[in-house]
């Protein structure tokens, strides 16, 4: 089966064609790094990571680019609010600069242990701001801008198409949304900024043609996709939440600049539901501990769970789903997972019959080629329980199994399963020299030593 995926903008399944033979161009709103980010953010960026390997299974050679936000983004996603990176700087201390460089860093950290792949390209938008300048500057020529005192504006009046891949009618704009009326120079409460004016307090500000300022939200994701994508690229990816503004702006503002399609296929990730249902912080924070999921990865690593367990619980919900996130949802996951890490490879149906292998890999690979059915293709691989099939799907599932299998076939001997155990039991009393000592007599035994949620775990040095 061609890998066929939901297209936004048609609302249908579609077959993938690439603009290139062979190649496919992705792009992916990125985080603004302001805070640790969300498992819901985690969530969005482990399906573009699905979608990647999906699409390097199908052959494709991916370039994938994601944006890292670290100016302009308000506390909406209209232009309204304090500004996200303004406000965590005045909260850390820090400067704008160095409050995005720590939470940039540990994005990266939390991916690496969701084995999400580093994209190709993750451009910065305060490293992008002469791109971001020449498009506006396209559009003024064009005639979609007008100044104000408060910033540049797009002119969504002057753009027919405004608003069609989210399905908005503009009328009804002026009543459902209360964050678009920034200031009263506006001439439609959908018109959005391009640049920022007239903002001394702003911590970080650039020259431009039109004065002293910095870039609205929505221009970056433009000005660093078209750069290392071509002003017509394949398939840009983000949450639901992006629809009606931000990637509605995001067309809009392309379009207009350069007078052609800006992306062929337009893909959404859903909701992750904290707790079970729209709960709300406040709720949440009112949970017990024990009960409360855990919102950045951190907190769930501390709390013992293994980061990949997350991961697993990720692709038990299609993408296009809303997913509830619970603790008992989370445990089931960690089950499951601990489940096919203990998968037996002597013991493989499929391994020596070439025509079933056939058979089972076949409902994989349609499943996963089904716009990324990833609920059926991990019970269609639990139903066979074959190592083989297992391994070679991986690829995909990013579960990390020949590793941990290999790891839980190992059999340890039992001087070395004692001091394993005295050393937990050394560092659950916080006994460190002992805890130190016990280490110690582990790598003379030849064992590599590492600590995970789960305790100490040890790896045969490899001579
Ligand atoms: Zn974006």
């Amino acid at each position: 089966m061609a890998l066929t995926i939901f297209n936004t903008m048609t609302r249908r399944k579609e077959v993938f064609v690439p603009l290139e033979e062979g190649k496919a161009s992705l792009y992916c709103c990125g985080l603004t790094v302001y805070n640790y980010a969300h498992v819901g953010n985690l969530r969005t960026y482990v399906f573009e990571d699905i979608l990647r390997r999906v699409l390097r299974f199908n052959g494709y050679a991916v370039l994938h680019v994601q944006n890292v936000t670290d100016v302009g983004h308000m506390t909406s996603d209209g232009d309204a609010g304090e500004d996200k990176m303004q406000k965590a700087s005045e909260r850390e201390s820090k400067s704008p600069w160095e409050i995005a460089r720590f939470y940039e860093e540990a994005a990266v950290r939390d991916y690496k242990r969701l084995n999400i792949e580093i994209p190709e390209v993750m451009p910065r938008a305060t490293e992008h701001i002469v791109e971001m300048i020449e498009i506006i500057e396209r559009l003024e020529k064009r005639g979609y801008t007008y100044t104000t005192p408060e910033a540049v504006y797009f002119d969504t009046a002057k753009f027919p198409d405004y608003g069609k891949m989210a399905q908005l009618r503009l009328e009804s704009q002026r009543t459902e949304r209360d964050d678009v009326i920034l200031d009263e120079t506006k001439r439609n409460p959908s018109d959005f900024v391009l640049w920022f004016l007239n903002k001394p307090t702003h911590l970080m500000q650039w020259s431009s043609p039109w004065g002293a300022g910095y870039p609205g939200w929505h221009i970056e994701c433009s000005a660093m996709s078209m750069k290392y994508l071509g002003e017509t690229f394949d398939i840009h990816c983000g949450g639901v939440d992006h629809i009606p503004v931000h990637h509605t702006n995001e067309i809009a503002q392309s379009e207009c600049a350069t007078g052609h399609l800006f992306v062929r296929y337009w893909m959404h990730g859903e909701f992750l539901l904290m707790g079970g249902g729209k709960m709300s912080k406040s709720k949440l924070l009112e949970m017990k501990e024990e009960e409360r999921p855990p919102s950045t990865l951190q907190e769930l690593i501390d709390r013992g769970y293994d980061p990949l367990a997350y991961r697993y619980l990720c692709l038990q919900a299609h993408y296009r789903s809303e997913q509830n996130f619970t603790v008992e949802s989370l445990e089931a996951a960690s089950t499951g997972l601990r489940k096919i890490y203990a998968t037996d490879p002597s013991r493989d149906t499929l391994a020596d019959d070439a025509e079933a292998y056939a058979v089972a890999r076949q409902r994989v690979l349609d499943a996963m080629n089904d716009d990324l059915a990833m609920p059926q293709v991990v019970g269609i691989l639990n139903s066979y329980g074959s190592y083989r099939l297992w391994i070679e799907f991986d690829a995909v599932l990013g579960l990390d199994i020949a590793l941990r299998t290999q790891r839980a076939e190992e059999v340890l001997p039992t001087s070395v399963q004692n001091l394993i155990e005295a050393r937990n039991a050394a560092r659950a009393a916080k006994n460190w020299s002992e805890s130190d000592a016990l280490r110690v007599g582990l790598i003379e035994l030849g064992y590599d030593v590492a600590d995970s949620p789960q305790g100490t775990t040890v790896k045969r040095r490899l001579l």
